[in-house]
């Protein structure tokens, strides 16, 4: 079989961990599979990078640099130290760590002169977590007996444009990765830095946050891989969060789109753009537990075989804030939508869920809550010349049940909110896509769990018994 392999997390959290996942690689490729390697940073640690780089660009502070590179380095020795048992694969790998830290500390020195920190630079810094962990990886899996290189997104071919922190690839990106890889498939296994990849002139980029997971699923289209495996910390996608909903399932399959609507609304399993590589060449994706490489995860696919259930999954967005602008003025007028519309996107506020009832004199739009005060200033700025109100909620979770079987299936709404009705949960918002995959709803947060809890029981998505 010819696989992607995915490690993230904290399955990745030290030497002993990267040992395991190493020899789940190597046994992989010594039973006559075609493995592709592709990794995450050690756990914590891109947050790590980009705490330390908005700290030096606020405030000059060498020590601050010189404690976080320190840090670093002997987390990062200590991995390899754990992980890699040959002593001339460790003396390289330790040699490189050093170098690799040299570099970070120019960088933040150079930030903190600056008292500057663009998305280029951030891109730059952030991509050191995976270029740290792809080459300890490999020298993990080498010293097990199976030969292992560690490459950078750019050094494979994934070349993409100059939109740092979101980077999406060019359309000769998967060509190239190809031209890469399928020649030393089966030779070596390729240990690929997920998150990162290289704009043409050669500056890097990143995907965004959680983008190894999409780096995996680029390499796998293009390398047309039979599967890919995205390796994490717990067994699969689940009905919902195990900490609100204590009876909450491991789902065994279920479509891209469903996955998709997952990933956009909030449930951090996958990254929300890791579907778009493979639904053309309809390759199965597993999300599978280090901890539990036995268990079977979650396979996504195009079309399960049977849709028993209607809803599959309900997921959760907390700390959002619900803003709405009114005004007599706004009745009947075209083109109020659009202006509401682009006045927040000049500021950079992404909509999460929007609604205009048919009287059309408000607008309510839910925005992640950080974003509020720039919303508000951007609803402020619109139509200069009527009278209209803006008022905000900012206690208040959004919710998305979902499920591709609920389309063309009557009832499924009712069922949600006279469930929620009944238990006095009051809903604030509504909206539901045309393609019936989502009901989405604003509920405050003081009822949001009692809320995911209540629609999780109604559709009996628990664990039986
Ligand atoms: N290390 C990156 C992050 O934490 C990418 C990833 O983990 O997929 O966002
Ligand atoms: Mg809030």
């Amino acid at each position: 079989m010819r696989l992607v392999m995915k490690f993230g997390g904290s399955s990745l959290a030290d030497g002993k961990r990267l040992l395991h996942v190493a020899e789940i690689t190597a046994q992989m490729q010594q039973r006559g599979d075609e493995v592709v390697v592709v990794t995450s940073a050690l756990g914590g640690v891109t947050d790590a990078l980009i705490n330390v780089a908005k700290k030096v660009s606020r405030v000059e502070d060498e020590l601050k640099i010189l404690e976080a590179t320190i840090r670093l380095r002997d987390r990062h020795t200590q991995a390899a130290r754990d992980a890699i048992s040959d002593p001339a694969i460790l003396n390289t790998v330790e040699d490189l760590i050093t170098l690799r830290m040299d570099e970070l500390e120019k960088a933040l020195i150079g930030i903190s002169h600056l008292g500057e920190l663009t998305d280029r630079t951030l891109d730059y810094i952030t991509s050191f977590g995976e270029r740290l962990a792809a080459p300890i990886l490999a020298g993990a899996i080498t010293s097990l007996g199976s030969e292992a290189r560690a490459f950078t997104g750019g050094e494979i071919g994934l070349i993409t444009d100059e939109n740092f922190q979101n980077a999406t690839p060019l359309s000769f990106a998967e060509r190239r990765i190809a031209d890469t890889l399928m020649p030393v498939l089966g030779r070596y296994i390729p240990v690929v830095s997920g998150f990162i990849g290289e704009t043409e002139r050669g500056v890097i980029t990143t995907l965004g946050r959680g983008g190894s997971d999409y780096s995996a699923t680029i390499i796998g289209s293009a390398i047309d891989a039979d599967e890919i495996w995205l390796w994490k910390d717990t067994s699969g996608i689940m009905t919902a969060d195990p900490k609100i909903v204590p009876d909450a399932r491991r789902i065994p399959v279920i479509s891209y789109i469903e996955a998709m609507e997952l990933s956009y609304f909030g449930a951090e399993v996958l990254h929300s753009r890791s579907m778009e590589p493979v639904i053309r060449k309809k390759i199965p994706i597993r999300v599978k537990n280090t901890f539990n490489p036995e268990d079977p995860g979650t396979l996504i696919v195009e079309k399960p075989e049977k849709v028993d259930e209607v809803v599959k999954a309900i997921t959760v967005i907390r700390d959002c804030a619900l803003v709405t602008i009114s005004g007599f003025g706004m009745i009947g007028v075209p083109g109020v939508a659009a202006e509401v519309f682009s006045a927040l996107a000049r500021k950079n506020v992404n909509i999460m869920m929007i609604s205009q009832g048919s009287s059309e004199r408000a607008i309510s739009i839910l925005v992640d809550g950080k974003d509020l005060k720039k919303a508000i200033s951007a609803l402020e700025s619109c139509f200069p010349s009527i009278k209209k109100e803006i008022v905000y909620r900012d206690d208040v979770s959004a919710l998305a049940v979902v499920g591709a079987g609920m389309a063309g299936t009557p009832g499924v709404a009712g069922r949600v909110f006279s469930a929620l009705g009944k238990n006095m949960i009051n809903v604030i918002m509504i909206s539901q896509g045309s393609s019936e995959y989502n009901i989405s709803m604003v509920v405050s947060d003081s009822d949001i769990e009692r809320a995911v809890r209540v629609i999780h029981d109604e559709f009996g998505l628990g664990e039986e018994g």
